[in-house]
């Protein structure tokens, strides 16, 4: 007879006793540890940590551990020549200079190892100039400086506030418009309740010397070896090759605190800002660069780039009747000092899975279908570093292996809902995981919201109202490269705050050294209940990919969200298309087809031979290439490591996602471009690939004739 394992569903009972198992004290002590000491990437904790993980995760019973390193490009400051900036009179007198380190406040901040405030792969250098306000720092910004004000940013230092988009974003755009550097501060609208004064450690605010450190870079994976892993025997670029994929920054960045901010903006002259450029500090917000206050600023770079060595710790625990299928959660391990919350909540919550499947495997003899991988990536912070370079490294096997990728970075940001970013074929295990974990939250209980669901459901419906929102990822974290470059289904998890009553870009401790331990104990996450919750849903969404006969993915979300992303393309620019000799009905067409196609095979889906695993696996190899189907080798135009046609991060913001990415680059202010002809072509071309794409992940989902 056929051997019951190899046709059985895992029993959804181990979810249960995962649920249960998932224990908070422990999330608490291995948290606790984990933000003892700094563990910045490419330093010796950096090396510790990756080998206490091992450790662990052989002691709570994986299968087997071991540790990838990679020689990579990292940004340190110089020790001894600290970053600075200064204020200038017209004599060169310095009438202000910054402090260089944030102050102590709390006993569990004074420790060793603490890296100044910095922006990782800022060029090193000292400039001197006139000063301009650019607010955030985006496109639209500068449009506006442009175009109302007449100022034009070039051979001048900017200062732009932090949120809205990711700082690398701000640097680079910086550059593109000319600047010759670029300070970046934390505004107290943005950071603060300008209502209450309470800062930590009394409350989750930003105290006024904090600062948010943060890479700069806006590639993926290290600088110097795109496309390939930084291996012994890898080839790498110059730090100044002119076909580097992703041109290192080259002017100084500098990030600031409002307390600095505020002697700084406080020097700015020329005319008042408009309403909406105005923060929370109490002076007078000005454009600058007039040159009628007889002040330059200066700033004073000593960061340099380094070869170091970073480390992935992988563990696994191997497949009962698939071992040749992961299902993959990772984390990263590095942090810009203690990181607490970012990324050493989900650290601790990844080691509990590890703990709780572990114990479940040897009191209830249970073994997953497929094999389960847990990955702790270094030096995310810098650029997705660790998770890049791994995916570069064994692109063959995960390309044909992995199943899906549940990344959890930071596991809880505030305690009023999940919020998940995810692709479609996800969407319906994080629901289902979600209505099957308790709400950490008495109140909501006491409301009638029973599970995460609930409450879920109830903060972020969707435009339908029929079920909880999921985002688009951009590329905010190591998910990023699964679906770049692997075509590989993703989802990131976190338990956050109310977006409705805090309007903020980032929780207000965001990379600063008072993300410790303290914050989280005492400021965040009190029981460390959304921890658990977080654990939960993460763990059983793994059971369930991993355990589950047909591999659980909702086809019908994909074409659905297919049709949306559609619908909204062509909202943006079917005139535009169709002026200039675009047929959008062909777009439609195959989108319309792939739906079609879908609902076939969800029929084919329902009538497997469940008894016949040489049907049903070939019915998850379907599934598994459906998601790929959406990748072109080539790549997006201009952007040739994006391979995903459907899906990407946005171009003028690596957090945000974006749709048919290489189109709406391509199309965006089109009318008003210098080369308008070449676009064009860029974007026909471009449309004639979606069209082929897409008709040709359709036909992977019919039946062999
Ligand atoms: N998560 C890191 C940050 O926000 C890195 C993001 C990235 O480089 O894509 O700074
Ligand atoms: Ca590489
Ligand atoms: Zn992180
Ligand atoms: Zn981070």
């Amino acid at each position: 007879g056929i051997n019951e394992a190899l046709i059985k569903d895992g029993d959804p009972a181990i979810g249960d006793e995962l649920i249960r198992t998932i224990n908070s004290e422990n999330i608490e002590k291995y948290l606790r540890n984990l933000t003892e000491e700094p563990h910045l990437a490419g330093t010796p904790a950096d090396e510790k940590q990756a080998k206490e993980l091992r450790d662990f995760w052989q002691s709570v019973g994986l299968d087997h551990v071991t540790i990838t390193p990679y020689r990579v490009l990292l940004s340190y400051p110089e020790e001894g020549d600290p970053n600075v900036v200064e204020l200038l009179s017209s004599n060169g007198t310095v009438l202000y200079s910054s402090p260089l380190t944030e102050k102590i406040i709390n006993p569990e901040e004074n420790k060793t190892g603490v890296v100044p405030p910095f922006n990782a792969y800022s060029a090193p250098g000292n400039v001197t100039g006139d000063l301009v306000y650019v607010n955030y720092g985006r496109v639209d910004d500068y449009q506006y400086l442009q175009n109302n004000k007449s100022i034009n940013v070039s051979g001048k230092v900017v200062i732009a506030r932090y949120g809205k988009i990711f700082r690398g974003d701000k640097v680079h755009l910086a550059e593109k418009h000319g600047a010759t550097g670029i300070i970046i501060f934390s505004d107290p609208a943005d950071y603060t309740d300008l209502n209450n004064s309470r800062v930590y450690d009394e409350d989750w605010w930003l105290p006024g010397s904090g600062a948010q450190r943060g890479t700069v870079y806006i590639g993926d994976g290290d600088p110097l070896t795109p496309d390939y892993p930084a291996i012994e025997t890898a080839y790498r670029f110059a730090e100044n090759a002119s076909d580097l994929e992703f041109y290192l920054p080259k002017i100084p960045a500098h990030p600031i605190g409002y307390d600095i901010a505020r002697h700084i903006m406080e020097s700015l002259d020329g005319t008042d800002v408009p309403e909406s450029w105005k923060g929370g500090l109490n002076i007078t917000y000005r454009f600058g660069g007039s040159g009628t206050n007889n002040m330059k600023i200066r700033i004073k770079i000593s960061t340099r780039n380094k070869e170091v060595t970073t480390y992935n710790t992988i563990g696994i625990i191997r497949g009962q009747v698939e071992p040749d299928r992961y299902v993959i959660i990772g984390n990263h391990r590095d942090a810009w000092v203690f990181g607490a919350l970012d990324p050493s909540s989900g650290t601790a919550v990844m080691m509990e899975i590890a703990r709780a499947m572990g114990e479940i495997k040897k009191t209830k003899n249970w073994r997953p279908r497929r094999s389960i991988l847990f990955c702790s990536w270094g030096a995310e912070e810098y650029g997705l570093v660790g998770s890049t370079e791994w995916i570069e490294h064994y692109t063959k096997s995960l390309g044909a292996r992995v199943v899906g990728y549940l990344n959890v970075d930071i596991a809880v940001q505030g305690n009023a809902t999940l919020r998940a970013l995810g692709t479609p074929l996800l969407f319906n295990i994080t629901y289902e995981a979600a209505k099957r974990v308790p709400n950490p939250n008495d109140t909501e209980i006491s409301l009638g919201r029973k599970t995460v669901y609930d409450t879920w459901m109830h903060y972020l419906p969707d435009e339908n109202k029929d079920r909880p929102k999921i985002d688009l990822p951009g590329s905010g974290s190591d998910y990023a490269g699964f679906r770049d470059r692997l075509g590989v289904p993703i989802v990131d998890l976190r338990y956050t705050y109310d977006s409705k009553r805090f309007h903020i870009s980032s929780y207000p401790l965001y990379h600063s050294v008072y993300e410790t331990f303290y914050a989280v104990k005492n400021l965040i996450d009190q029981g460390f209940k959304y921890h658990r919750a977080i654990g939960q849903i993460w763990a059983e969404m793994a059971r369930n990919l991993a355990d589950t006969v047909i591999i659980p993915f909702n086809v019908s979300d994909y074409s659905r969200t297919l049709e949306e992303l559609t619908q909204t393309l062509l909202q943006d620019y079917n005139k535009t298309l169709s002026d200039n000799g675009i047929n959008t009905y062909l777009l439609e067409i195959a989108v319309q087809n792939f739906t079609t196609e879908v609902k076939e095979f969800q029929q084919n889906i329902n009538i497997v031979n469940r008894n016949d695993p040489l049907a049903v696996r070939m019915i998850n190899d379907q599934l598994m290439n459906l998601d790929r189907a959406f990748l072109d080798p080539a790549g997006l135009p201009g952007r040739r490591l994006k391979r995903h046609i459907l899906l990407a991060e946005s171009s003028v913001d690596n957090y945000a996602g974006s749709s048919f990415p290489g189109l709406t680059d391509g199309l965006f202010e089109i009318d008003k471009a210098t080369n308008k002809a070449e676009r064009w072509e860029i974007v026909k071309h471009h449309y004639s690939v979606i069209l082929f794409t897409i008709q040709s992940a359709a036909s992977t989902l019919r039946d062999v004739t």
